[in-house]
């Protein structure tokens, strides 16, 4: 990893496909485009997806996701005790392919290994994160018709995010971040999911992140002391800032969402300075980074590329003040 400057820009991880990306898919999947094709299209759409990273300003680019149709599936998929019934429906016309646990969970293949050294190989700065589920939210997004419970699910889970991020941490991953956005899904379960997502790191010594989003942050706070990672970000822009007094206790460093991923009005580079500074008035800026809420892979690319460009230049006005 190359030294960083102050108050780190980064994204959380997806970023939207680009339409010919989508269009590839939908083609190989009509079998008009054979599967070699499709790869070297999801190889180029990374080298765009670094590109626009870059010329946006980030300091700590992703890959964007551009292989994975979605956050869960991607990983059941590839771990032995997983089936899928079919598509379910989440919220009015959305549908998820929720996947079924039916029997142990095991690792059987690396699961981004040859993402990762495709995108060390593509990214325009060693510093490059590369993001991974973790096992609580896989647990908490899938059906148990195996495991006496949960726990004993998460549990398994966990070996096999922790096999697979020693695998990366061995081709060269030096920017782990493992994503937990249901980790406070359910508040009597919260103090055994951050044991859980302890696991995934157990036995690293990478930079190690995990990624909160959405949801009532207060049920983390009586247990935040407990994790293990070097950092954890979140949504705040969408809060207004309101759950940031809650991380007080928190020993490590905090990724400030400044990015409303739910709206497409873009922020101004100014009105990301102000908030930045606004945070500093409760945080020591070493210990701050800047991202985006969540990824942003339902935003139009151009949009997302602005956002990511407002979020960078706000970050410089408020180094500059930092300077003087
Ligand atoms: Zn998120």
């Amino acid at each position: 990893m190359n030294e960083l400057p102050i108050l780190p820009t980064t994204v959380i991880g997806s970023y939207p496909r680009p339409k010919w990306l989508r269009e590839m898919i939908r083609l190989n999947l009509a079998g008009r485009v054979t599967d070699d094709e499709l790869a070297e299209a999801f190889n180029d759409s990374v080298i765009s997806v670094f590109r626009d990273h870059q010329l946006a300003g980030v300091d700590v680019p992703s890959d964007g996701e551009m292989r994975r149709d979605e956050m869960t599936e991607f990983f059941a998929k590839k771990l032995k005790g997983f089936k899928f019934y079919g598509p379910v429906r989440v919220w009015g016309t959305n549908y998820y392919n929720k996947p079924s646990v039916v029997g142990k969970i095991q690792y059987e293949q690396p699961m981004l290994v040859n993402e990762f050294e495709f995108a060390k190989g593509a990214s325009y700065t060693p510093n490059l994160k590369i993001t991974i589920t973790g096992p609580y939210t896989i647990a908490d997004w899938s059906y148990n018709e195996y495991y006496r419970t949960k726990y004993d699910m998460a549990k398994d889970l966990a070996k096999t995010i922790n096999l697979e991020i020693k695998k990366l941490i061995e081709v060269g991953a030096k920017i782990i971040q493992v994503d937990e956005p249901a980790l406070h899904s359910h508040s009597e379960e919260v103090e055994w999911a951050i044991d859980i997502t302890n696991e995934a790191i157990a036995g690293t010594n990478v930079k190690t992140i995990i990624h909160i989003c959405y949801g009532d942050y207060s049920l983390l706070t009586p247990y935040i002391e407990n994790l293990k990672y070097n950092q954890i970000n979140l949504a705040l822009k969408n809060y207004n800032y309101k759950p940031l007094k809650l991380f007080k206790k928190w020993h490590g460093e905090l990724g400030i969402g400044v990015i409303d991923v739910h709206q497409r009005r873009v922020e101004s580079a100014e009105e990301v300075a102000e908030d930045i500074e606004h945070v500093l008035t409760q945080y020591p800026a070493k210990k701050i980074w800047i991202n985006p809420d969540c990824g942003l892979k339902l935003l139009p690319r151009s949009i997302a590329f602005q956002k990511l460009k407002s979020m960078v230049d706000g970050t410089k006005i408020v180094r500059e003040k930092l300077k003087s």
